[in-house]
């Protein structure tokens, strides 16, 4: 799956979100966050970012690993 990370807290970009062929971006109240289960790995999102936030979970930098988690269960909860 791919991972929204820490650049997005605050963003109100959904340029990403406009590209998502499943719709599988979730909204919360900071950050969008993507449905692990939903996301296909298509990589339409990452070079719409302007805030270059959106990783493949097996590429994020060391410091952003916990928005794995964080994306799963925002996710689903949304
Ligand atoms: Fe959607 Fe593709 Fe991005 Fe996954 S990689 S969130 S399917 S646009």
């Amino acid at each position: 799956t791919h991972v929204v990370a820490e650049p997005c807290y605050e963003c109100k970009h959904t340029d990403c979100v406009v590209v998502c062929p499943v719709e599988c971006f979730h909204e919360g109240p900071k950050m969008l966050y993507i449905h692990p289960e939903q996301c296909i790995d298509c990589e339409a999102c990452v070079p719409e970012c302007p805030e270059e936030a959106i990783f493949h979970e097996d590429h994020l930098p060391a410091d952003w690993v916990p928005f794995r988690d964080l994306n799963a269960t925002m996710a689903r909860q949304t």
